[in-house]
């Protein structure tokens, strides 16, 4: 298949590397980053779109995602899928897929989970809202990318989701560093903490898979200084769309809210911004009750 691919940061880079090792045409465009091997670098994103069956964007936000779509739209070929794995608002979402439903153009919004590793183990989960023609067109895609796609509904359902999961993430991270600065605290040993929590009911992802404390389970950004991984200024973002999405759709979310504060406090007053998501837990290390 021919690929256009906008966007190849962190997430992006490895994923158009995964498509182009599969086999398949990749014309890529960043303002920054470099092309990965096997994907060839367009000059622009309307010529990285020129031609491409599917054109997969992975940009940093909704303001970007229409923007970059204003340019390409008119360059993609009747009956071409635009599928956006950014995060990003869903009117946003909804706004492109219009647009290019109005071209003759399919659209997706198919955000997607499993961080930098899954991206680069082809592992990821993609949650996708659209036509389920343009599902169908995409679907072998998904299945280089990931293990996993859900068709979630219309246009929108994917990031609605998406930030459903997001908010259980965040939520999810403070409680976890918390409760190993608690444990910190009262003298218990934190692989221990680990060995216990990992295989009994305060089990999660965070934990097991991702977990905070360096050293400790499997490798995560937790041992390389907390380098991103999943910066907390993206976390912060994700946390931002599902209060403004919880405001629009008049939802009551307590601890999606505690937690935007918390992250915005992190990213914003206390140089969280650029590290980790979870280096929540040396910013708890340093805290105390008051
Ligand atoms: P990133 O900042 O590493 O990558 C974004 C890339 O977009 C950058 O390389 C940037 O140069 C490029 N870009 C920005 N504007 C552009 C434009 N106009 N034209 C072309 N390229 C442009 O971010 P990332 O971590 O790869 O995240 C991308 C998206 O995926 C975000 O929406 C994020 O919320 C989401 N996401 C990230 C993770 C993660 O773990 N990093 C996990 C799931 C979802």
């Amino acid at each position: 298949m021919k690929i256009g691919f906008i966007g190849l940061g962190n997430m992006g880079g490895p994923m158009a590397a995964n498509l182009a090792a599969a086999g398949h045409a990749v014309a890529g465009f960043d303002l920054a980053a470099p092309m990965p091997e096997g994907v060839a670098q367009a000059a622009s994103a309307a010529e990285a779109a020129t031609g491409a069956e599917v054109v997969i964007t992975m940009l940093p936000n909704g303001a970007i995602l229409r923007a970059v779509a204003a340019d390409i739209l008119p360059a993609m070929g009747p009956g071409a899928v635009l599928c956006d794995c950014s995060t990003v608002d869903v009117d946003s979402a909804r706004a492109v897929a219009e647009q290019a439903a109005a071209a003759g153009l399919g659209a997706l919004d198919a955000p997607v989970s499993g961080g930098v590793g899954g991206a680069a183990a082809g592992t990821l989960t993609f949650m996708v809202g659209g036509t389920a023609d343009a599902f169908a067109t995409a679907e072998p895609l998904f299945d280089i990318m990931g293990q996993k796609a859900v068709h979630c509904g219309d246009s929108g359902a994917g990031q609605a989701a998406k930030i459903c999961n997001n908010m259980i993430l965040g939520v999810t991270m403070i409680a976890t560093c918390e409760a190993f600065a608690l444990a910190d605290k009262l003298g218990l040993d934190r692989q221990k903490m680990f060995d216990v929590v990992s295989t009994s009911s305060g089990y999660s992802w965070t934990m097991n898979a991702y977990c905070p404390a360096p050293g400790v389970g499997p490798q995560s950004p937790a041992d390389n200084g907390y380098a991103p991984g999943f910066a907390s200024d993206l976390m912060l973002k994700d946390l931002r769309l599902s209060q403004q999405a919880a405001d629009s759709a008049d939802a009551d979310t307590p601890m999606g809210q505690l937690a935007t504060a918390l992250y915005q406090q992190f990213v914003e007053a206390e140089n969280g911004a650029g590290t980790d998501f979870s280096a929540m837990l040396p910013r708890f290390e340093k805290r105390g009750r008051g």
